[in-house]
């Protein structure tokens, strides 16, 4: 499938330059692309301007190369010219002490445990890369970088955590009193050191309102040097690009010794909510992951699903639901998935599905009668878009069935890899992108088993509290700032 108009990616140059998905004049380097996160001109999006493809002996390679010499690899175009192949490589170890692991649960589905990191969800692969590009692009300064986030839950431990002890940048981090859980609290609350929490009396959206209005508050930023991290950042999303292409090549030489299929089609399920995971995915798919497609699984914010479906994209207000990591109703890598491909395009290369809680809450029980895992929310909304795509929904929708994109359940497109999934070629990856223990009652309530916690969440909850009260008010924060950075 051909992936870009000329015009819009036609640079040719050594080093990689990056462009804007709101203007394709825009040409920026790695570094400005990472210390400024949006283009603060047109409040687009920064995109490399090519995705250079891995030799294709690399990529068939037995065995498949390690995790990190496929992160370095990967990386490598990316940052050429900017951060030479020596530091690249301590970044990438310093950043990824673990790695993700492939877990098959029947013949044709392989789950992508993403939650080995140290906040047991998949943002560390992308805050622990940012962070440590962050700190390398800071070094020489003799100022602290103040890196300010706002957070309703999984976002703000994974920066805290990635940033914690890195030399020359500090972290404040707002979350908004009472609204996330006991245990995100005490992962966001028991930080020390150079990365602090402010609980504020608002909502997340104050919370969000707050880190805004400091910003664009030039008396603060005459001040300070000011930056965010949150995951709109390229040196967010680049990485994450790794662990599928490790994981298609760890599944394609699996499949001969597992299922015997011949010329299977790998298919990545991403839990998605702002689809910075699923993007990511097209990236390790441009630069040569065996991939055929992706499906695009969503709760009951389904702004994506319905795009695909009519051909609209229509943002909304969010929802609250069990899978709350993907309770968005605004999802801002959209442009860069439309940036990357024209509609066409994606209708061939995403099916599209969506969950309901009622469903996400089956899934979990589901998944765990059939196999004896143990999934969480988020993971779970992608099993049950995989079960039952391969279970008569795709068959269905070839037959030129078309459901109510109303109710939840597969969009009508009929992706290019569709005949496979029919013909029991196709093969799940299905990413699981937070540990079941991070929402133990709701994993409780399917299927009345606590998932054991990992020593790592449980330590967290014996460290004492160190959140700093804060009301919902500009002038206190500003105060505050003013005071302690
Ligand atoms: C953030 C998050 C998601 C959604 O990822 P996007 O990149 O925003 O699509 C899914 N699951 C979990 C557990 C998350 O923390």
């Amino acid at each position: 499938m051909h992936k870009f108009s000329n015009d819009f990616f036609s640079m040719q140059v050594n080093s990689m330059t990056y462009t804007d998905t709101r203007d394709k004049n825009i040409r920026a380097n790695f570094k400005t692309a990472v210390l400024s996160g949006m283009n603060p001109v047109t409040g687009g999006l920064y995109i490399p301007t090519s995705f250079p493809k891995l030799d294709a002996s690399y990529i068939n390679r037995t065995p498949e190369p390690s995790f990190r010499e496929i992160a370095f690899e990967m990386a490598k175009p990316y940052v050429e010219g900017e951060i030479p192949d020596t530091d690249l490589e301590s970044i990438i170890q310093d950043a990824y002490p673990f790695i993700p692991q492939i877990v098959p649960i029947d013949k044709v589905t392989y789950v992508l445990e993403l939650f080995h990191g140290p906040t047991c969800a998949f943002k560390d692969f992308g805050a622990r890369f940012m962070a440590r590009v962050m700190s390398y692009f800071n070094r020489g300064e003799k100022d602290n970088l103040h890196i300010l986030v706002a957070t309703s839950g999984d976002t703000g431990s994974a920066v805290g955590s990635a940033f914690l002890n890195v030399p020359g940048i500090d972290v404040t981090i707002l979350y908004p009193d009472g609204k996330i859980s006991p245990l995100q609290e005490k992962q966001l609350s028991t930080f020390t050191g150079n990365v602090r929490a402010l609980k504020v009396k608002g909502t997340f959206d104050d919370c969000q309102k707050l880190v805004k209005t400091a910003f664009t508050d030039s008396a603060l930023r005459d001040k300070f040097r000011l930056s965010s991290a949150n995951s709109i950042n390229i040196s967010r999303l680049l990485p994450q690009s790794f662990y599928y292409m490790y994981a298609s090549l760890v599944v394609k030489n699996r499949i001969p010794h597992d299922s015997k299929i011949e010329d299977p089609a790998i298919v990545a399920v991403v839990p998605s909510g702002n689809f910075g995971n699923l993007t990511s995915g097209l990236i390790a798919y441009e630069m040569g992951a065996p991939f055929a497609g992706f499906v695009a699984a969503t709760n009951a914010n389904h702004t994506i699903p319905d795009w695909i479906a009519s051909g609209e994209y229509r943002s909304r207000p969010s929802v609250a639901t069990l899978s709350n990591a993907m309770d968005v109703g605004a999802p801002s890598n959209y442009e860069r998935i439309a940036a990357m491909y024209s509609l066409e395009q994606v209708r061939k290369l995403f099916a599209s599905y969506w969950a309901d809680d009622a469903g996400t809450s089956e899934a979990i029980r589901l998944c765990n009668d059939r196999t004896g895992y143990i999934i969480d929310p988020h993971g779970a909304v992608a099993w049950r878009a995989w079960d039952d795509i391969r279970h008569g929904a795709m068959a269905n929708v070839m037959e030129g069935h078309s459901g109510d994109i109303a109710k939840p359940g597969l969009t009508a497109n009929v992706p290019q890899w569709a005949q496979s999934v029919v013909d029991k070629k196709a093969v799940g990856i299905v990413l699981e992108t937070a540990h079941p223990a991070k929402f133990g009652s709701i994993v409780y309530d399917a299927i009345r088993r606590e998932p054991s916690m990992p020593p790592r969440l449980e330590k967290v909850l014996s460290l004492p509290d160190h959140a700093i009260p804060m009301e919902n008010d500009y002038t206190s924060f500003k105060d505050w700032l003013l005071a302690n950075l």
